[in-house]
């Protein structure tokens, strides 16, 4: 395969991702600013990096899948960052959440170096990162994804819709989909319970109706087990939020909906749920119900 991978961001995301290249032949060199992280997916046959320059030097492809756009910034162009070390003619794939205007604002730096650039935000979580399952929405020129197809292929199905800042706002539409969906199967849940039903005869006759969805089929065991263990952060939900209501101000838009999503997250944050699943936004709701929706049996 003959590929020199840079891959940059060894989170819940990343080291399931740059694993899934080392496993299928790729030569990865990974950066993370907890290095110890790096050390540990490193350990499975890749090579670590000091520093995001010293990472990309070599790199046909670079791969980043960072928390925020603050934290893609500080490693595109802080000291040391990517924009620093890149060649002309590498592509780098960026699979972070971010704003598309942070997209436009890594895509102008890395052009003024001659490099390229993909947005590919994913779909799915850190199971499918780890099994190669990921569903990758990409925004970028149809010449560079084909140059970077097999490296997006290793780590999952590829769905190019269009121009670079289109995967990222596809990316957080569904995103503000999926939180709506969640906030209202809890509303549900709780008003159900405090009604007097019982959760599991409820959940059954909403996953039995056309209200079902995957987001609810996936989180409902989590929220009936109250096992909140982080597969998606509920920081980062609450940072996708913010870039929605972000995104739609530069639209000239208002979306109420997201609005009122993104006031809740934030008070999830204030209570200090932050770092767990973001199935944790049900906890709010049961405290002031005073009840809780868990299995009964
Ligand atoms: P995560 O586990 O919190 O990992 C975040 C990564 O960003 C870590 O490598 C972290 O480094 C790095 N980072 C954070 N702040 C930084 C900074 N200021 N400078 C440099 N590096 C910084 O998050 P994740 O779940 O892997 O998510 C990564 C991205 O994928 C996010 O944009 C998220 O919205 C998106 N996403 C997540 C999921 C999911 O299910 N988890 C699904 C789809 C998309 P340290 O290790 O040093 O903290």
């Amino acid at each position: 395969m003959n590929r020199n991978i840079a891959f940059i961001g060894a989170g819940l995301m990343g080291s399931g991702m740059a694993r899934c290249l080392i496993r299928k032949g790729f030569s990865v060199t990974l950066y993370n600013r907890t290095r110890a992280k790096a050390e540990e997916v490193a350990g499975a046959g890749g090579r670590v990096a000091g520093s995001a320059a010293e990472a990309v030097k070599d790199a046909d492809v670079v791969v980043t899948m960072l928390a925020d756009p603050a934290a893609l910034l500080g490693v595109i162009e802080g000291e040391d960052g990517v924009v620093s070390a890149i060649s002309p003619g590498t592509i780098l794939i960026d699979s972070s959440t971010v704003s598309p205007p942070t997209t436009h604002r890594v895509l102008g730096l890395l052009k003024a170096k001659g490099a390229d650039m993909l947005d590919a935000p994913v779909f799915g979580s850190k199971n499918e990162a780890e099994k190669g399952e990921l569903g990758f929405i990409v925004g970028g020129d149809s010449a560079v994804l084909e140059r970077a197809r097999d490296v997006l292929e290793a780590m999952g199905r590829v769905n190019h819709i269009g121009g670079n800042g289109l995967g990222a706002h596809a990316k957080l539409a569904v995103n503000l989909v999926i939180a709506g969906t969640l906030q209202c199967f809890n509303e549900a849940m709780v008003l159900a319970t405090k009604a007097g039903l019982d959760s599991d005869a409820m959940l059954k006759i909403i996953l039995s109706s056309r209200a079902r969805s995957g987001i609810i089929e996936m989180k409902a065991p989590q929220v009936m087990k109250r096992d909140f263990s982080p597969f998606f952060p509920l920081q980062l939900m609450a940072k996708d939020m913010r870039l929605v209501l972000e995104s739609a101000r530069s639209l000239g838009m208002e979306l109420p909906m997201a609005t009122t999503l993104s006031a809740g997250y934030e008070g999830c944050l204030t209570d200090g749920l932050g770092g767990e699943d973001f199935a944790a936004t049900i906890k709010p709701l049961e405290q002031q119900a005073a009840v809780e929706v868990k299995e009964m049996s």
